[in-house]
């Protein structure tokens, strides 16, 4: 790609020599955190990491980027090599919120005094639905849910689970509760009735991810589960912008890479970051069509939709860059189609047919510095 090659010869040195085959087989893979805190949360001070961030790495614009953290082994170096060397931060949203969310972020951002979005959302299943407390059994350990995947649990597994505890005694043997428990955690089911499990609704989907009530509604269930599985936890994302909140008080612009259903739209508003123009991109029709429905309702600023970040060549960034006076963020993260671990099949990496177009994040945000260098 004409992005890679660029940088390839702009950042000589120490990235040059590092540099190997793009689909980073031969990398060592970056070792992952535990616990997956990132530089800092919220309300622990004890804890707090100072970076520096490395001279080409500094804006403007700001820039934040987003996707799975257990990616194939090189997948991180390899992302993080293509954004000026700047160190992934790891976070688990189940330090922030009730529901697991294992993701890198790779941005520009200070990260002193952020602060948390209020109200802080719920940390446990019970706290977020405290009326499934009813029918939970006592051998059930979870007060978390895991990751909030894309897909939902067929029907037959449930009546399967239901009719394994029926024929089984109270508390039912290891071998039925280890089945049970399996499945629960694979689909994230809760209790709803007397051995009766059920996936969550995609209200509490949103609910659980930070989006405000119905923002989804509208389009069938299958797409409302595959748009929220795919988006950002909003108050992780939001902790992370808050930032901008002191340096920006007039508004930002902002440049929005396969916005999906808006997750970095929406952590903006519900920090009070006044947005005057977001332009855009994303492929899906009806994501466009649910972001804008949210825009028309709650922004007073300009939302340009573009549906493919193939078509957002240099030459109209350049002209964005003049009409609008540069951008201030672009934020997004690119499909993990091929790098997140229930793809078994198409798990080939970074150079995977979607995941390759992190280039495209990489390319653009490229493109704005250097439009932005020449104003
Ligand atoms: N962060 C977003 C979701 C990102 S998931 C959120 O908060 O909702 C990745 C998104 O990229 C998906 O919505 C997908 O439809 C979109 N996408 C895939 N290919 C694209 C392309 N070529 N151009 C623009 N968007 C694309």
């Amino acid at each position: 790609m004409e992005g890679s090659k660029k940088k390839r010869k702009r950042y000589g040195g120490a990235a040059q020599g590092n540099r190997r085959p793009l689909d980073g087989s031969h990398e060592e893979p970056m070792p992952l955190p535990n616990p997956m805190v990132g530089f800092n949360l919220p309300n622990d001070r004890l804890r707090s990491v100072t970076r520096r961030l490395p001279q080409q790495a500094i804006g403007p614009p700001f820039f934040y980027y987003e996707n799975v953290a257990l990616a194939p082994k090189g997948v991180w170096a390899t992302i993080s090599r293509f954004l000026y060397d700047i160190e992934p931060e790891f976070v688990d949203s189940k330090h922030l919120c009730a529901a697991a969310r294992k993701r890198g972020y790779i941005h520009n951002l200070p990260i002193e005094n952020r602060f948390p979005l209020l109200p802080l959302p719920p940390k446990t299943i019970f706290e977020a639905f405290p009326h499934y407390k009813k029918w939970w059994p006592s051998w059930d350990p979870r007060r978390q849910l895991n990751c909030l995947q894309t897909s939902m649990s067929s029907a037959k597994l449930t009546e399967r689970i239901q009719c394994a505890l029926a024929s089984s005694g109270n508390p039912p043997p290891k071998s039925v509760q280890k089945y049970v428990m399996d499945e629960c955690r694979k689909w994230n089911l809760v209790w709803v009735g007397k051995n009766k499990v059920a996936h969550l609704e995609p209200d509490e989907v949103e609910y659980l991810l930070g989006f405000p009530r119905d923002h989804t509604r509208g389009v069938g269930k299958t797409e409302r589960f595959k748009s929220l599985g795919n988006s950002f936890q909003v108050d992780t994302v939001a902790y992370h912008l808050s930032v901008l909140k002191d340096m920006y008080p007039n508004g930002v612009n902002v440049l929005s890479l396969f916005t999906g259903i808006g997750g970095g739209e929406v952590a903006l508003h519900r920090l009070g970051i006044h947005m005057r123009t977001v332009v855009s991109v994303e492929i899906g029709e009806v994501n466009r069509r649910i972001l804008r429905g949210w825009w028309d309702q709650t922004q007073t600023g300009t939302l340009i939709e573009i549906a493919d970040v193939k078509s957002l060549t240099d030459d109209r960034i350049a002209t964005f860059v003049r009409r609008f006076g540069g951008f201030d963020l672009v934020i997004g993260g690119s499909p993990c189609n091929n790098l997140a671990g229930s793809n078994r099949h198409h798990r080939d990496g970074l150079e995977g047919e979607q995941s390759a177009l992190f280039y495209h994040y990489f390319r653009i945000v490229d493109a704005v510095k250097s439009a932005m260098g020449r104003m």
